[in-house]
């Protein structure tokens, strides 16, 4: 059996974790920006507040009904969900991170995978203040099926074993983990509604109309394991930081300071899974929604020798930026990708070495062990700028409770608001 563990409306739990007096109140998280709302409590869902729905067009609504709205703080849903996990693989050590608020857990070892749910529920709410449901299934389709069916019928766990079609048979195709709008209209033309129908339906059809993907969801769907647990996750070939502004950019400089750190963020997240980039492309773009003159443009360039050093990856970021920058456009947006990544110890350096990298290699080492001690962004590189007024709006952001010392909560200031 597999199990699918999933928090419970993350970003709004995770909210309520330190302010207590949110719960059962409508309360949201706006995506960055404050564009969107991205988590919804199940009071804010009942106003009719949709996933994604632009905060501007509901604003009023939320103020009528008294919704808490916050800025989106992932270095506490990052630190939360880290939390979690540590806490859900002491139950089963064959586990998969899915996502942010999603983990599979193997449950092959386990006698009484239900009781075991149970436990790792309650557990997880003792421990870290988050809520969340486990579907268990025999495969990892079946698995999501039956998380599904916990949230909506308010159980917090439920298991689906292999016999209970008649469980399954009202489900929506659409519903099906995998199934996107473009296979839901072809289905829906062969008469394919519910997961039921796909389940009966004839391998070649179900083949012809999506390829062997949707035949694994069909094999999996009658209780085939045909996606494994991966705990190791695939190797990323690329990676990719931007961010749309708080407000348009003009200046140049202004400009450098952002790619600057998207340059170091995305050199961080590399150096994190112990990789090298072989190249590095820079783009920045105006408002295309805006009625202004419009710009975009990128480059790339490849390293002679790949690379993880965040000072050389900054310093060639910047110089594409300068080749591409044009005056008088109103930028929204700018990012950085570094390209072709390889694991780091397969990697034959070159003959002739330059040998101040063991110098800077230091300085490096030096700034992580700084910020991992004491909250990232402790120390920077001049270059990343130190106002950073052009940074996205978070104007609604509650504390980094979790991972800044100087945020850490204290004892009476956390009263109820008036
Ligand atoms: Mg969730």
């Amino acid at each position: 059996m597999i199990a699918l563990a999933d928090c419970n409306n993350f970003y709004v739990s995770c909210e309520r974790v330190f302010q207590p007096w949110l719960n059962e109140r409508p309360v949201i998280v706006l995506s960055n920006n404050d564009g969107c709302a991205i988590a919804r409590s199940n009071e804010a869902k009942r106003l009719g507040i949709k996933m994604g729905a632009p905060y501007h067009q509901i604003k009023d609504l939320c103020q009528k009904n008294r919704v808490s709205v916050f800025s989106s703080n992932y270095e506490l849903y990052g630190d939360m969900s880290r939390r979690v996990v540590s806490i859900l693989m002491r139950f089963a050590p064959e586990y998969e991170v899915y996502s942010i608020d999603e983990s599979f857990l193997s449950l092959e070892q386990i006698h009484d995978p239900v009781r075991t749910a149970k436990e790792m529920r309650e557990t997880v709410l003792k421990w870290t203040g988050i809520p969340i449901s486990i579907g268990i299934g025999p495969t990892k389709t079946l698995a999501k099926m039956a998380n599904r069916m916990a949230k909506e019928q308010d159980a917090g766990y439920l298991m689906l074993k292999e016999s209970e079609n008649s469980l399954i048979s009202s489900i929506r195709v659409s519903d099906v983990w995998g199934i996107g709008r473009k296979i839901e209209e072809r289905l829906k033309k062969l008469k394919i509604l519910t997961a039921m129908d796909l389940i009966n339906a004839p391998a070649p059809a179900i083949r012809k109309a999506g390829g062997v993907q949707l035949e694994r969801t069909q094999k999996e769907l009658h209780g085939m394991q045909c996606i494994k647990i991966e705990q190791i996750p695939e190797p990323k070939k690329n990676v990719c930081c931007s961010r749309s502004f708080g407000r348009t950019v003009t200046d140049l400089e202004e400009l450098e300071e952002a790619v600057a750190n998207h340059a170091v963020r995305a050199t961080q997240k590399i150096r994190k899974e112990g990789s090298i980039t072989c190249g590095l492309q820079v783009f920045i773009m105006t408002n295309r929604f805006s009625k202004e003159p419009q710009y975009s443009n990128s480059r790339t360039v490849g390293f002679d020798e790949p690379s993880d050093d965040p000072i050389r990856i900054l310093s060639t970021a910047k110089e594409l930026l300068r080749s591409i920058y044009r005056k008088g456009y109103s930028y929204k947006k700018a990012g950085v990708l570094l390209l072709n990544l390889q694991p780091r110890d397969q990697y034959q350096g070159l003959l002739f070495k330059d040998h101040h990298n063991e110098k800077k290699g230091r300085l490096v080492e030096a700034l992580e062990s700084i910020n991992s001690r004491h909250g990232t962004g402790t120390a920077f590189l001049a270059a990343q700028g130190i106002d950073r007024t052009w940074d996205m709006k978070r104007n609604r952001r509650t504390p980094r409770y979790t991972t800044n010392w100087n945020e850490i909560p204290t004892i009476g200031n956390n009263f109820e608001p008036s």
